[in-house]
């Protein structure tokens, strides 16, 4: 049985005061809420305050990207090592990241075997966007960068990756994708390609997330599916009355 999770990007919204106050309100209606994995991934500047408000709670803090390098000439970069005292996953390879700062498969390889090396658990997102959906080369795309994302990932380490299947039209659109579409590309796709590298027992064991407009209102439709194992949730983990309930419902 996979454990479910469920990570709530905030991506760059917030100031650390603003975090602190929506943390507090997050954290009445999450701390009761037992079987999920709960991920909160502030902007950098709020990790520190997040994590202290955190602290001695079941709720982890995630980061939103990294670089793969411990140190060096990097003006504007975060490194794992920094990251490591404060979160315990990243998000690495989200479709921002690779449409606005031209992140690369391989750039996304190196920061996912850098977030292995250094104890932190990789959020790896893939996902087609709307034109390549529309073409029907959604597997061809999942696929490369599923395969070029893990490369250099040995048997040993996949069952602790988290792979999020993130299409890009469905992301901050509040057109999702629907849970049988959702299902197809993570179990036939994704999955099957784990099995392929990996071999079926390993395979089973890795966690699949969605990511795309979930809602209160979908997000138990999704967690029914045969495959998926929780959610990457953008926009409304910036609500509580719609983050609380899509935790719960991921807890079943
Ligand atoms: C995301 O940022 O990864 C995301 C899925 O956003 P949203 O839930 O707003 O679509």
């Amino acid at each position: 049985m996979r454990r479910p999770l469920i990570a709530g990007n905030w991506k760059m919204f917030k100031t650390a005061s603003e975090a602190r106050v929506l943390m507090s309100e997050l954290l009445s209606g999450l701390t009761a809420i037992e079987g999920v994995d709960i991920v909160i991934c502030p902007p950098f500047t709020s990790i520190l305050p997040i994590a202290a408000i955190v602290e001695g709670t079941r709720i982890s803090i995630g980061a939103q990207n990294m670089h793969w390098e411990e140190s060096g000439a990097f003006t504007g970069e975060v490194s794992p090592t920094m990251l490591a005292e404060y979160c315990k996953y990243v998000i690495i390879g989200h479709s921002e990241r690779r449409l606005y700062f031209g992140e690369t498969d391989q750039n996304v390889n190196l920061k996912v075997k850098s977030a292995m090396n250094h104890g932190l658990t990789p959020i790896l997102c893939v996902g087609e966007s709307l034109s390549e959906n529309e073409s029907g080369i959604t597997q061809e795309v999942v696929t490369r960068q599923l395969t070029a994302g893990l490369e250099g990932i040995d048997s040993a380490s996949i069952p602790s990756v988290i792979i999020a299947y993130e299409p890009v039209w469905a992301i901050g659109t509040g057109r999702a994708a629907t849970t049988e579409d959702a299902n197809h590309v993570i179990a036939k796709i994704i999955r099957n390609l784990l099995s392929q590298s990996y071999g079926e027992n390993l395979a089973q064991e890795v966690r699949i997330l969605y990511g795309g407009s979930v809602k209160a209102s979908n997000a138990g439709d999704y967690f029914k599916q045969s495959d998926i194992d929780g959610a990457l949730v953008g926009g409304a983990s910036l609500k509580p009355v719609e983050f609380v309930p899509i935790v719960k419902a991921a807890a079943g």
